[in-house]
């Protein structure tokens, strides 16, 4: 049991690394367990994140390839395509606002930002893998991903 306490912006976090890595390990990536065009190009993206999004991932155990949680494409701007998510983390919020239960509001909150990402903790789970102990905390964010497989969303449609 490697269990750490992590501080981040306004948040204590206890978090188990080694746990959340091991379970990150055997989980498929996004575009393995959906497959939809969106899901394909986020992989893409996701295994070639910079150093300091790669480093804050490695941090928390999370490989971001991975679907513990889930990911939406919302729109197109300017080539970005806007993101939204949550990836799941073994451990617990000791400190901190919820991103997303009131009386916290995302927009007021001290967002943690690393190249287009936004990223906030939450207590309100949602599909949570079955393979994960009951103590779990969500990582939301919202993230510009650029375009950068071969074929276009439009073309699969
Ligand atoms: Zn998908």
């Amino acid at each position: 049991m490697t269990i750490k306490e992590i501080r981040i912006k306004d948040w204590l976090l206890k978090v188990d690394v080694e746990q959340t890595t091991r379970l990150y390990s055997q989980l498929g990536t996004f575009a393995e367990e959906c497959g939809c065009i969106y899901c394909r190009n986020y992989t893409e993206v996701a295994k070639n994140f910079s150093n300091p999004l790669r480093s804050f991932f490695e941090l928390l155990g999370i490989d971001p390839t991975k679907s513990a949680g889930d990911i939406s494409e919302y729109e197109q701007e300017n080539q970005m395509h806007l993101y939204g998510g949550w990836y799941h983390l073994v451990g617990e919020m000791l400190k901190g606002p919820d991103c997303m239960l009131p009386p916290e509001n995302w927009n007021q909150i001290n967002l943690i930002k690393i190249d287009s990402f936004e990223m906030g903790f939450t207590r309100n789970l949602q599909l949570v893998s079955p393979i994960f102990p009951k103590s779990v905390i969500q990582l939301e964010f919202v993230a510009k991903i650029p375009w950068i497989l071969p074929d276009l969303p439009e073309d699969s449609e």
